[in-house]
């Protein structure tokens, strides 16, 4: 729930647009099919198509590469659009906003051509695999290897918890080219699944929340890969990492927002409808000073998220005011979902109601795109 009257300053008419016809192919296409996906663990794979054919994937990955032709600005509208409604199933912040912009910024024209226009249509499902079993916030001692081998690349490795990993066509693998150079030696890899023997999909993780988002243990078995698919230059994946990793944080931190206002119009909603005592829980001082609070929180994050989005699109937001954005709307959200859940009461801890699903979603953002406290350090050295 935004305060009256606000519009954030990067969304025009045209952005609304977008976000009007992306809200309701959600309600139409999504929303109802949430405890399925929830169900099997991931949405049906036509599901990407059909957003493709909408226009809602690489929005903002230029024409000439299939894309949509947009800034940022119309990623994170469609972002806040489908968290606006509780939706976590669908992991396009991941495909459009993370891996798209790793090729667009690092790929050759070849490449761009290649994968590019099959991710715009939902051809191509893409991930990025960084985590592994013993290395998350310690990417710098991530055991993955690439390892040269003629005109190939020789893959191994296990990676887990990769977002939309059991539909990827492409993933990007975050691996050692050169295991005694450290951090220097790391490369990005693109793998492309379709036919790499030795590549298989582990386990559909079975999460807290977040339930229809595929997120999928990854091993690699002496996957042979041309060399054609290094993305940017041998030894300098660490740099492109530490570089996208702002622009991740703030896709978080847009979501945060989104959910955290979501959240509040529910429970103002509910309360209002729903009596004790001869009264609308809406009428108790208590409900009206927690929701009056809530409002604000939202708001001071909604707020924060805009002046990161409007230095970001200017090019001129720094990894430390990212961090923070990411940090601050995560904790607030996870802090006005636990407050929203007291104010339904029981129902509110029943997965039938979208609050309770919003609240156990909320969790994962304090942990995933760099835990917060990777996020404090990060201020800190900043200071
Ligand atoms: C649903 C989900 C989706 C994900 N999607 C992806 C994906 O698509 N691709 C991908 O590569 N990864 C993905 N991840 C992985 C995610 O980024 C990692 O879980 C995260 O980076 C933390 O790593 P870890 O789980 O190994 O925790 P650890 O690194 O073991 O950290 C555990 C805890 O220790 C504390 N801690 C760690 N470092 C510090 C520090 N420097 N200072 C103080 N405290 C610290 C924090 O409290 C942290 O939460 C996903 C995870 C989840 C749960």
């Amino acid at each position: 729930m935004t305060t009256a009257g606000y519009r954030s300053p990067w969304i025009d008419d045209e952005i609304v647009a977008l976000q009007d016809m992306a809200t309701k192919f959600f309600e139409t296409e999504l929303i109802p099919h949430q405890e399925r996906f929830a169900d099997q663990k991931h949405v049906d794979r036509e599901f990407w198509n059909q957003a493709g054919a909408l226009g809602l994937l690489c929005a903002s990955i230029p024409e000439e590469y299939g894309g949509g032709g947009g800034t940022l600005a119309h990623d994170f509208a469609l972002f806040d659009a489908q968290y606006g409604l509780g939706d976590t199933a669908f992991g396009n912040m991941v495909h459009s906003g993370l891996v798209a912009h790793y090729i667009l910024a690092y790929g050759s024209e070849e490449q761009k051509q290649r994968w590019l226009p099959g991710m715009a249509s939902g051809a191509i499902v893409g991930a990025i695999a960084m985590t592994e079993p013993g290395a998350g916030s310690d990417l710098k001692s991530l055991r993955s290897t690439a390892v040269r081998d003629g005109d190939h690349y020789v893959v191994n490795g296990s990676k887990t918890f990769i977002s939309n990993g059991k539909h990827a066509d492409l993933v990007i693998v975050v691996a050692k080219t050169d295991p005694s150079a450290g951090a220097k030696g790391t490369s990005l890899i693109v793998v492309e699944t379709a036919d790499a023997p030795g590549y298989e999909v582990g386990r559909l993780l079975n999460k807290v929340g977040m339930k229809g988002q595929d997120t999928a243990e990854l091993s690699f078995t002496d996957v042979r890969v041309p060399a054609a698919n290094l993305l940017g230059e041998e030894g300098a994946g660490f740099g492109y990492l530490m570089k996208q990793l702002a622009h991740e944080r703030l896709v978080v931190a847009v979501c945060a927002a989104a959910a955290t206002e979501a959240a509040v119009a529910l429970t103002v909603r509910y309360t209002k409808e729903r009596k004790a005592f001869g009264a609308t829980l809406f009428e108790m001082q208590n409900t009206r000073f927690e929701l009056a609070e809530c409002a604000t929180l939202a708001h001071v994050s909604r707020v924060f998220v805009d002046s990161c989005i409007e230095r970001h699109l200017r090019g001129e937001l720094d990894g430390a005011t990212a961090s923070m954005a990411k940090a601050y709307t995560t904790d607030i959200q996870g802090q006005v979902v636990d407050r929203c859940v007291q104010l339904f009461g029981g129902y509110g801890y029943m997965l039938e109601y979208p609050i309770a699903r919003m609240y156990a979603d909320a969790r994962v953002q304090r942990i995933y795109a760099g835990a917060n406290e990777v996020m404090k350090e990060l201020i800190a050295r900043s200071l």
